[in-house]
């Protein structure tokens, strides 16, 4: 079986995306196959860091590979958190720290639109694609919900009454941007494979 590199060492993402690419390919995270660079991820943008991610996992590996960067984007803040989504309340700072800053930039705002995009770039013979997932939805004004991570507990997608934080991983999944812009991916993949 082929092997694709998924330049992650987020345990949860890589389980997800060997669960769905299992019959095609052998996906193998960063720390399974001892990958000690570090990753700068300081782009402008989304997309940009996800391509970044990905040319510099193959440059180091010289193997096929795909990686993925996300951000919140929030309507009124002109897309802030954004590509800055891990680092909002600074360098070191815990989801808690984010959630509350986001909160307070948005005290008394009644337009909460807000969007979740992650972008995946795939690095493969040569070539690279990218895939976006998108979604949308509105921020709380206050937590709820127990688990998930990051910004789950005040992002209400749309047509829902839960908060990611009150879904399980597949009902998330189902609906949030990582899994849209992953089920591209597949997709791709799967063709590509065909072929
Ligand atoms: P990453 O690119 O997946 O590492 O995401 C960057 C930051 O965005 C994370 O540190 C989280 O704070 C936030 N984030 C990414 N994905 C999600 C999500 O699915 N739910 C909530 N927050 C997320």
């Amino acid at each position: 079986m082929k092997k694709l590199i998924f330049a992650t060492t987020n345990e949860n993402k890589l389980f997800e995306a060997k669960k769905l690419l299992k019959n095609y390919y052998d996906v193998v995270g960063l720390k399974e196959i001892g990958f000690e660079h570090k990753i700068i991820e300081n782009k402008s943008s989304i997309i940009d860091n996800s391509v970044h991610k990905a040319l510099f996992v193959k440059e180091k590996t010289g193997l096929n590979c795909f990686a993925d960067d996300t951000g919140l984007e929030v309507d009124v803040l002109d897309g802030a958190p954004g590509v800055h989504s891990k680092r909002y309340a600074g360098i070191d700072a815990s989801s808690e720290d984010n959630i509350n800053k986001l909160l307070n930039s948005l005290q008394g705002v009644k337009n909460r639109k807000a969007q979740f995009k992650t972008v995946i770039s795939l690095n493969i013979d040569e070539k690279i694609k990218t895939f976006i997932g998108i979604c949308k939805g509105k921020i709380l004004n206050k937590k709820k919900g127990e688990y998930g991570f990051g910004y789950d507990p005040i992002f209400v997608p749309e047509k829902s009454k839960l908060s990611f934080a009150e879904m399980t991983v597949e009902e998330k999944n189902k609906i949030g941007h990582r899994g849209i812009a992953i089920q591209k991916l597949f997709l791709y993949l799967t063709n590509l494979y065909s072929k």
